[in-house]
């Protein structure tokens, strides 16, 4: 007993001390952009107490507390978290998925899929939706990230991806669905397990009573149901059946949307009742193919090596020696000249589009999609670089349904914020290097 409290009164005075370098932090002198579209804000003051902002405002208006470890912001520009609505923790940019999904699965729960995830964070990317995985391994990995017991990016997981029926050697991640009370069935063992959102694909090789049973039993469990929107016939009925989020621009090579297709679209921009409706266009691993295959200086960028063992990733250099020859990337070039076509016909639809990536495909990292996603849509598509950051900040959470604790910088929410050298509304490719990640009050770079 006697030795106990000297003990103790050395493990108080290292709490103590933790808490006061961790606990209250001032983000100094940058060029916040809040998340809410307005003016940024110059000379930019955020308190931040242990996980929380507790306040935001400038050097005129915001005094710092004495107490406060002070980081500077000067020179940078500073915003929430960005998130990516697409990603896929499970693949690492192999090019032979069904060589992975033989070979690797053993290695998913601890090594892959938190590489993915600390790849994510330290790109600035505090959030990400991943879309299609095996359960428990999904959910394991979310949960250790929220305990805060391995780094990585906040995740908000779909478990298995629901569909008409597996593809062969995939059936730990594509559970297939047998008639409508099949359908009710998967999505209560999903809701059961704690998924947060549910990932629906091949509908068009459904029943339309099994694609509504799934969308109303996910609904009841107040879960959002993403649809993959790649053939035309997907994207009618998810929007039938009243989906919540559309997946890719899709249609292969067609040069646009047809026109039943928008009409349907424009039906339901125009129901107010029904909220907005969300595209993630995931175009920039396709946009950028025919760049990488013929400069591909990028794939020896370690950033993406990060937490994977040395043979994995020697591996994955191996499955792209030949960029040129890869059969998953044979129709991109067709496909690249009708991404801004279908881009913009969602965008005159009033379609609110997400930044999503699907990171994680063929030569396609999580340390690297997310800018580049950002860079086709406001350097290629001309998209508004204020539009192009809301569609990673506010609306994601929103979506999500998270828009209390995240998604802006504003007082009462987590402290999930990104800074960077340079002005990202003039120059949005400086996101490539950010240079300061918070999150949760807890900085990473
Ligand atoms: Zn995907």
């Amino acid at each position: 007993m006697k030795n106990l409290i000297p003990t103790f009164l050395f493990l108080f005075v290292v709490c103590m001390e933790g808490l006061a370098q961790n606990h209250k932090k001032a983000l100094v002198g940058g060029t916040l952009i809040d998340g809410y579209g307005g003016l940024p804000i110059k000379n930019s003051v955020i308190l931040i107490e242990g996980e929380y902002i507790k306040e935001v405002g400038s050097l005129a208006t915001l005094e710092v507390p004495k107490d406060y470890t002070i980081i500077s912001t000067e020179g940078m520009s500073v915003l929430p978290g960005l998130w990516d609505m697409h990603v896929h923790t499970m693949i690492n940019g192999h090019a032979d998925y069904s060589y992975w999904d033989k070979t690797y699965p053993p290695l998913l729960k601890d090594v892959i899929m938190p590489a993915s995830a600390e790849q994510l964070l330290l790109a600035g990317v505090t959030s990400a939706r991943d879309l299609g995985g095996p359960l428990e391994e999904s959910i394991a990995v979310r949960d250790a990230i929220n305990e805060g017991s391995i780094p990585g990016a906040t995740l908000y997981v779909s478990g298995p991806f629901i569909q008409h029926s597996p593809y062969p050697g995939t059936e730990d991640f594509r559970w297939g669905v047998n008639g409508a009370d099949d359908g009710r069935k998967k999505i209560k063992k999903l809701a059961k397990a704690g998924v947060d959102v549910i990932k629906l694909i091949d509908q068009d090789k459904m029943t339309m009573e099994e694609v509504k049973a799934i969308v109303d039993e996910a609904h009841k469990h107040n879960l959002k149901v993403v649809a993959h929107a790649h053939r035309p016939e997907e994207i009618r009925r998810a929007l039938m059946a009243g989906a919540d989020c559309f997946e890719h621009t899709g249609l292969s090579s067609a040069p646009s949307y047809p026109d039943d297709i928008m009409q349907m679209i424009k039906e339901r921009t125009a129901d107010m009742s029904q909220g907005p409706l969300y595209w993630c266009p995931t175009v920039e691993g396709l946009y950028n193919y025919e760049y990488l295959r013929d400069n591909q200086e990028e794939l020896d960028n370690d950033s993406w090596h990060r937490g994977l063992p040395d043979s994995v990733i020697t591996d994955i250099k191996n499955s792209f020696a030949h960029p040129d020859r890869l059969p998953y990337f044979q129709l991109t070039p067709s496909r690249k000249p009708t991404l801004e076509t279908k881009v913009k016909q969602l965008l005159d639809a009033g379609v609110v589009l997400l930044i999503g990536t699907d990171s994680g495909i063929p030569m396609k990292f999580h340390s690297q999609s997310t800018w580049h996603e950002f860079d086709v849509w406001v350097n290629k598509f001309g998209i508004d670089p204020m539009y192009a950051i809301r569609a990673a900040t506010y609306w994601p959470a929103l979506w999500t349904g998270v828009a209390d604790k995240v998604g802006t910088v504003t007082p009462g929410k987590y402290a999930d914020i990104i800074a960077v050298k340079g002005d990202v509304l003039r120059h949005i490719n400086i996101l490539q290097d950010v240079d300061i990640v918070l999150k949760k009050g807890k900085q990473y770079k």
